[in-house]
């Protein structure tokens, strides 16, 4: 996936503003040959039981989202959540949340966030047929 630079530095930033909770968003923008990210949409962590651990997106947020994109011809192309104090991949929770739903070439951006002072990303690519994320190349643009 391509991500500008400042799309990219606004994932960051929010990981590390929500540190030590996760924080989740929306990536908007164009899935043809590559996924090229055009806007990144902050949304509220609706977990309430283990907000450091676990994210939530409410089905309303997406939608918002989803019509906001829609006016300027975007699509959401993936999803992001930070990991505060663990490693920048995706985990088992997130494998399984995954799974449940149709999200066969859908973006996964992973933060790490240590002490909510360095932020580190990757990204992933769920498939449907391996039932798991595959690592995706990420070019900050
Ligand atoms: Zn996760």
């Amino acid at each position: 996936m391509k991500i500008p630079r400042a799309q990219w530095e606004t994932v960051l930033a929010h990981a590390r503003e929500g540190y030590p909770f996760e924080v989740c968003g929306v990536l908007l923008g164009r899935h043809d040959s590559e996924v090229r990210v055009q806007a990144v949409v902050p949304v509220v962590n609706r977990e309430t039981e283990q907000p450091r651990v676990r994210y939530q997106i409410a089905p309303e947020d997406l939608i918002r989202v989803q019509r906001e994109g829609r006016t300027r011809g975007q699509e959401i192309v993936g999803y992001y959540h930070s990991h505060p104090d663990h490693p920048a991949r995706p985990s088992e929770t997130d494998r399984r949340v995954a799974a449940e739903g149709l999200s066969d070439g859908v973006v996964h951006v992973v933060v790490g966030v240590e002490k909510g002072e360095r932020a580190h990303g990757t990204a992933w690519v769920f498939r449907d047929g391996a039932q798991g994320f595959e690592g995706e190349a990420l070019e900050v643009e």
